[in-house]
């Protein structure tokens, strides 16, 4: 676990700038979600996190120290995307065990990592299975037991949950809320959805163009937006 610090940062690709100075306070343990409409900058921002994007400007720490150069890999991260990226060909078993056999680990090692994450995520009896004989509930399950094996000290999701049908969508997100409450690892939640934000966050970040429109606990947003964009996202009366 850790906090997270976002200071002044920017984002240009080439001579377009998409974001514009954006600044974040993350306590240990906090659960945050990034909300905004498509193409403000919230998976830019989540990548410079991750460190699979380099900063223009400012300065991003994580447990107290700056990694703007850090390699994604030194970061004690471990990120959850939309499309799961599990490898096809690859069992659950070795597609959650494979960031550490890239680091040499002994297979007994493994094997209680993979199963404590297995346990955790009800994938006992799956994994022998191959992505392609999963649910997309299950693959994203077995997405999140390959963040989890990793032990990071902050978890980053990007739409984790976006190619699921609505009701699965609900369901997990309770699952990923009790894996919070469970873990406590510091957590970053990146959505365009309104409600996924509103139910699941400690603290909201709503962006829009490359800004940060306001921060805060959803209560509080939805009580005093800040402007008329927030109340219009979040849902707020007029
Ligand atoms: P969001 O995740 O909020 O939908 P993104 O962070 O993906 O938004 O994108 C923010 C803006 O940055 C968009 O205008 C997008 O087109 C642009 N962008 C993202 N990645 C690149 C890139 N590699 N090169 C150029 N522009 C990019
Ligand atoms: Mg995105």
């Amino acid at each position: 676990m850790a906090t997270v610090g976002i200071r002044d940062v920017r984002k240009r690709f080439g001579n377009f700038e998409v974001l514009h100075g954006v600044s974040v306070d993350i306590a240990d343990g906090d659960f945050v979600v990034l909300v905004g409409p498509s193409g403000c900058g919230k998976s830019t921002l989540l990548r410079m996190l991750a460190g699979l994007e380099n900063i223009s400007a400012g300065e991003i720490s994580i447990g107290g120290r700056v990694v703007n150069t850090v390699p994604p890999k030194d970061r004690d991260i471990a990120m959850v995307f939309q499309n799961y990226a599990l490898y096809p060909h690859m069992t659950v078993f070795d597609n959650m065990a494979f960031s550490m056999k890239l680091a040499g680990a002994p297979r007994n090692v493994m094997e209680q990592e993979v199963g404590r994450a297995a346990k955790i995520l009800g994938l006992e009896t799956l994994l022998e299975r191959f992505p392609r004989q999963l649910s997309g509930g299950q693959r994203q399950r077995v997405a999140m037991g390959r963040a989890i094996v990793r032990n990071p000290q902050v978890f980053l999701f990007d739409e984790p949950l976006s190619n699921l049908d609505a009701k699965l969508r609900v369901q997990m997100r309770s699952e990923i809320k009790e894996l919070h409450q469970r873990l406590k690892v510091t957590t970053v939640y990146v959505t365009h959805d309104q409600i996924e934000a509103m139910t699941m966050a400690d603290q909201i970040v709503v962006m829009n163009h490359g800004i940060i429109e306001q921060a805060g606990p959803p209560l509080a947003l939805y009580d005093k937006p800040a402007n008329i964009f927030v109340a219009g996202f979040i849902g707020s009366p007029a």
